[in-house]
């Protein structure tokens, strides 16, 4: 008969508990763990998740809120239990950013700038003393304007219901930017490790705060706003973060190699965009 409070094998992995075993040698389950479920055991569980001072979800925010460069750095140098995994993090954002953009829309207005231009176009189309020449050749400017039309709508339709994918690309792409950056400094995984905590976080602000905003401010030169100061707080949250990882100097040329650390990285992922949003639309008027 056992001594002690634990089964004498571990319920997880059967692997052989020592009565002064707390938790299993093998794969780390608590040697106290009930095979029965109770209520009062999953209530402590979500208290647990919840308040837990330590490597919970909601700590790893505020130290990425308080002090991300220090937090991002701790992980680096192998504090891996104190924080929530960078990964499970992030993927827990992007089922937010999907929820949230299905409901938000927050990059659907960008289309009112073709449509007007169409629009002013059916107005010339209406008067009547044009040359029939003339009308076929605004006819087939309007028809190319709603080609350009259909198709930024297409792209911005897919921003808001495929950002996942979209941040999935993204994410290993600026690492890999960075990481070419600093090759001899840190491994590729560990690029990826840190931009995966800082767009983990800046995704969670933006469900948080700038996809409500921007569905209020659509259609007023708020929008415009509000997009520039997410790029900026992009591009500072970032800077903040290596200019701490890799130790710059608290100098004017210190600030700077983080900035320019920073927009390397955003620029990279920017251009990338813009070649493939363009290259649709043309293949779509052209096509
Ligand atoms: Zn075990």
């Amino acid at each position: 008969m056992s001594h002690t409070h634990h089964p004498d094998n571990c319920l997880n992995c059967s692997h052989h508990l020592e009565p002064q075993d707390k938790f299993c040698a093998e794969c780390g389950q608590p040697a106290n763990t009930h095979a029965r479920i109770t209520l009062p055991h999953i209530g402590h569980e979500i208290v647990h998740v919840v308040t837990h001072a330590d490597k919970g979800f909601f700590y790893l925010i505020k130290a990425l809120t308080l002090q991300p460069g220090l937090t991002i750095k701790e992980y680096l140098s192998g504090k891996h239990k104190k924080y929530y995994s960078p990964f499970s993090f992030f993927f827990i954002v992007l089922g937010l950013v999907v929820f949230t953009n299905s409901v938000f829309k927050p990059y659907e207005s960008f289309n009112q700038m073709n449509s007007s231009a169409a629009g002013a176009s059916t107005q010339l189309l209406a008067k009547k003393n044009i040359s029939e020449a003339e009308k076929q050749k605004i006819s087939k400017k309007l028809e190319k304007l709603r080609k350009i039309d259909v198709r930024v709508a297409k792209a911005m339709h897919f921003m808001n219901t495929r950002t996942n994918i979209v941040l999935g690309i993204s994410t290993p792409f600026i690492a890999f930017v960075i990481f070419l950056l600093y090759y001899k400094r840190l491994f590729y995984a560990e690029q990826l490790s840190i931009v995966t905590f800082i767009n983990g976080y800046l995704n969670l602000l933006s469900v948080v705060i700038f996809s409500p905003l921007m569905y209020l401010a659509k259609g007023t030169p708020w929008y415009g706003m509000l997009l520039f100061i997410m790029m900026l707080m992009h591009i500072v949250y970032t800077a903040i973060v290596y200019h701490r990882v890799l130790d710059m100097r608290y100098s004017f040329g210190g600030y700077l190699k983080a900035a320019l650390t920073s927009l390397a990285g955003i620029t990279g992922w920017t251009i990338v965009c813009v070649i493939v949003v363009t290259l649709y639309i043309a293949w779509g008027v052209l096509y």
